[in-house]
C-alpha cells in the first residue's frame, strides 16, 4: 500500500489518518436520492465524488462494503416534518401509485450512473424495504427516554439529548444558537421542542404510503431509514459516512442523535461532506430552477448549454476539482475538460506504441509518488488530473523523439496511466454514434489501405507526405506491431 491516506473529517475540521476500524476492511455509507424525480447534476456530483472514493479505496487493496440507499418514503416537502410525503405529492400530479413514482426515477438514477461509468455499491436498500428495522430504532429510543409519542407521531427529544451528548457537534453549533435561530412553536405545533424531529409520523387519512406501527398507522421520518439501513449493514461504529455539505446541519446532526441515543456511541468515525455544484454561484437545486437534467447536458437541450457534453468529458470536469469546493458550471469549463479528457484517453493509445531506450530522460518514480501524494491527500484529483497531464506530455515527448524512457519506466507510466485514468478516475473511452465519427472511421481505413499500397511500391516519398497531410489535420498514425493504428491529436 503507498504511503498514508488522509481524509478529511468534517466531525473534528481536520485532516485526519485514514486508519478502519478493522484493519483492511472499509464501512462506506452514503446518503442516495430521493426517487421522486430524475436526479440533477448536482445530485450526480456527490454520488460521483464518493464513486471516486470508493474506487480509490478499492485501488488500496481495501475490501469495501459501500452502502448508498434509495430514499422511497418518508422525505417530506421541505425537509420539516409539516408538508406533504414527496412521493405521494409527485403520484397524485402523475396520477401514479406512489411506488410506480419510486420504481421510474430509480431505474432512471441507474440508468444515469451508468452513463457517468459509477460503479454499483455493495448494497443499495430501500427506506421501505427497512420499516420494521426503523420501527425497531424507534421503540429503543423511546425506551431509552430520548423520545415521545404524541397522537400517533414520535418526536425525538432534542433538549433531553442534548443534556448528555452535544447535539450540534457536527456543524461545531451550541444548543442556544441552533434555538435561536428556529421558530417558537405555536399552539398548532404537538412537539415539545423547536429543534424535536419526527421519527414517526401519524398517517392522516389521504396518506397513500403508512404501515402499521405501535403507534398507528404511520410512516417513518427521513432520517431514522439512514441510521436503522447503515447500522444494519456496517454495524453500530462503521468508518466513513458522507452525502453532500447540504445534509450536514439537519440530516446527518440527526442521524447521529438517533444512533448516539439508541447506542450510546458515535456511529461513524469518518464523516465526508461533499461540496455542491453550483450554477453562476447559485446551488443547482430543483427549487432554484437551474437544475438541468443530465440528458439536457448530454444533447445540449437547455437554454444554459451552448452544445451538448458527453458523460466522460462531465465527469472528467468534476475531477478537475476537489469535492470538497465548489464546482461552479460553465460551458469554457466543460469545453476545456472535454479537450482535457480527450488528450488523456489519446495518450493512452500512444503510450502503447512508445519505443525505449537505455536511459530516462524523465523521471518516473517522482512523477508516480506525485499522483499518489495526491490522492492520499483527502483524495486532491485536480493534482492528480495536473500528473496525469504531467504523464501524458512525457508520453508524446517520447513519441515524438523529443525524450526517452527505459523498458522499466515505461511499464511503470503505462500501468499508472491506465490504473489513475481508468480505474481510479474511472474514465473510459467513449464510442461516438455521431454519423460524422462513423465517416472519418471508414475515410480512415480507406486512406491506410491506399498507405499500405504506397508502401508496398517502396514510395516512400509519398507516404510521408500522406503521414504529414494528416498531422496538419491533427490525426496522427503510427505503426506497430498489429499494424498500422491512427489517433486524433491535439
Ligand atoms: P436528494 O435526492 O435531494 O436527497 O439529494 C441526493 C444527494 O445530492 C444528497 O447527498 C445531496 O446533498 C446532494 N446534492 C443536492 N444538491 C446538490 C448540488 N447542487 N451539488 C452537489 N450535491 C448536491
Ligand atoms: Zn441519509
Amino acid at each position: 500500500m503507498q504511503n498514508q491516506l488522509t481524509v478529511f473529517n468534517t466531525l473534528s475540521r481536520t485532516k485526519e489518518k485514514f486508519e478502519p476500524i478493522h484493519p483492511g476492511m472499509v464501512g462506506l455509507y452514503v446518503c442516495g436520492p430521493t426517487v421522486y424525480s430524475d436526479v440533477h447534476l448536482g445530485n450526480c456530483r456527490t454520488f460521483i465524488s464518493f464513486d471516486l472514493i470508493y474506487r480509490y479505496l478499492l485501488h488500496l487493496g481495501f475490501k469495501v462494503r459501500y452502502v448508498r440507499n434509495i430514499t422511497d418514503a418518508g422525505h417530506l416537502e421541505g425537509d420539516r416534518d409539516e408538508g406533504d410525503d414527496k412521493f405521494a405529492k409527485k403520484a397524485k400530479l402523475e396520477q401514479l401509485e406512489p411506488m410506480e413514482i419510486v420504481h421510474k426515477y430509480t431505474l432512471g438514477f441507474h440508468d444515469v450512473m451508468r452513463e457517468f461509468n459509477t460503479l454499483s455499491p455493495s448494497i443499495e436498500p430501500t427506506a421501505t424495504g427497512h420499516i420494521c428495522e426503523q420501527i425497531e430504532m424507534i421503540k429503543e429510543i423511546i425506551s431509552k427516554k430520548y423520545a415521545y409519542e404524541i397522537n400517533g407521531t414520535v418526536y425525538f427529544d432534542v433538549e433531553k439529548y442534548n443534556k448528555e451528548f452535544p447535539y450540534g457537534q457536527l456543524t461545531n453549533r451550541k444548543l442556544e444558537d441552533l434555538l435561536e435561530g428556529t421558530r417558537e412553536l405555536s399552539g398548532q405545533d404537538e412537539k415539545r421542542g423547536r429543534l424535536d424531529f419526527a421519527l414517526w409520523i401519524a398517517a392522516k387519512p389521504e396518506t397513500l404510503m403508512k404501515w402499521p406501527s405501535p403507534w398507528g398507522w404511520g410512516f417513518p421520518g427521513w432520517h431514522i431509514e439512514c441510521s436503522a439501513m447503515s447500522s444494519k449493514y456496517l454495524g453500530e461504529t462503521f468508518d466513513i459516512h458522507g452525502g453532500g455539505m447540504d445534509l450536514q446541519a439537519t440530516h446527518h446532526t440527526n442521524e447521529i442523535a438517533q444512533s448516539q441515543a439508541c447506542n450510546h456511541k458515535s456511529p461513524v468515525k469518518y464523516w465526508m461532506h461533499t461540496n455542491m455544484l453550483t450554477v453562476n454561484g447559485v446551488r443547482m437545486s430543483k427549487s432554484a430552477g437551474n437544475g438541468f437534467l443530465p440528458g439536457q447536458l448530454f444533447t445540449g437541450n437547455h437554454p444554459l448549454l451552448e452544445k451538448g457534453y458527453s458523460p466522460m468529458a462531465v465527469r472528467f470536469f468534476m475531477m478537475q476539482t476537489h469535492y470538497r469546493s465548489t464546482l461552479d458550471f460553465s460551458n469554457e469549463a466543460l469545453q476545456a475538460s472535454e479537450k482535457g479528457y480527450a488528450r488523456l484517453m489519446a495518450s493512452l493509445k500512444t503510450v502503447e506504441t512508445l519505443k525505449t531506450s537505455a536511459t530516462s530522460t524523465s523521471n518516473i518514480q517522482n512523477w508516480k509518488k506525485a499522483c499518489y501524494d495526491a490522492m492520499n491527500d483527502d483524495f486532491n484529483t485536480p493534482i492528480l488530473v495536473a500528473s496525469l497531464f504531467e504523464g501524458a506530455r512525457i508520453i508524446n515527448s517520447v513519441n515524438d523523439n523529443k525524450e526517452t524512457i527505459t523498458t522499466d519506466d515505461l511499464q511503470v507510466l503505462k500501468t499508472l496511466m491506465q490504473t489513475f485514468v481508468v480505474d481510479v478516475l474511472g474514465l473510459k473511452a467513449e464510442t461516438s454514434n455521431s454519423s460524422a465519427d462513423k465517416a472519418l472511421q471508414g475515410a480512415m481505413e480507406v486512406i491506410l489501405e491506399i498507405r499500405k499500397d504506397i508502401k508496398a511500391k517502396k514510395d516512400y516519398p509519398a507516404s510521408d507526405k500522406l503521414r504529414d497531410d494528416l498531422n496538419k489535420h491533427h490525426i496522427q498514425i503510427k505503426d506497430t506491431k498489429d499494424g498500422p493504428v491512427w489517433s486524433i491529436s491535439e
